[in-house]
């Protein structure tokens, strides 16, 4: 996949919160097209094996229970340099750190529950995007 596309997830917390038409709107307004969507919930064993890098980090079982505790949205985004420029859209892990006027800063509660996910690479963004996405779902 071409390096202008990322892959997002609107968390359960900010789907439980009433935030997906927030979040969606300042995606949009951040310049991004939507060339993929779903509204899903992950088992337990998808949601490990989608943060299975982080298997040995003391807060694994943590974000497993919490990204499969109810649907998400996942997102497909493009843009010139769509994972950078994501990456500053969303803000840092903790909102506490998170730049004001960012998707975290304004939606997340903690450094768990913080709201959305953006792809921190292209190779994750190709990866994480075929997780969620057949060929067939993604629109250019
Ligand atoms: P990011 O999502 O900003 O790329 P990481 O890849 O470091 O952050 O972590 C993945 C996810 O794991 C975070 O978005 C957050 O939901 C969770 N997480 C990270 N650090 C912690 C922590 N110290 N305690 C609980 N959950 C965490």
């Amino acid at each position: 996949m071409a390096s202008n596309r990322t892959l997002t997830m609107i968390k359960p917390d900010a789907v439980r919160n009433g935030h997906i038409g927030g979040i969606l709107e300042h995606i949009n307004k951040a310049g991004f097209k939507i060339v993929a969507m779903k509204y899903t919930k992950l088992s337990a064993e998808k949601a490990g094996e989608f943060y299975a890098v982080h298997k040995e980090r003391p807060f694994y079982q943590e974000l497993v229970d919490f990204m499969s505790s109810g649907p998400i949205v996942a997102a497909v985004l493009e843009k010139d340099n769509a994972v950078e420029d994501f990456r500053k859209v969303i803000g840092a892990t903790n909102p506490a750190e998170a730049e004001e006027g960012t998707i975290r800063a304004k939606y997340a509660t903690s450094i768990g529950e913080n709201a959305v996910h953006g792809s921190d690479s292209d190779e994750n963004a190709d990866l994480e995007s075929n997780f969620h996405f057949a060929q067939t779902e993604m629109f250019a």
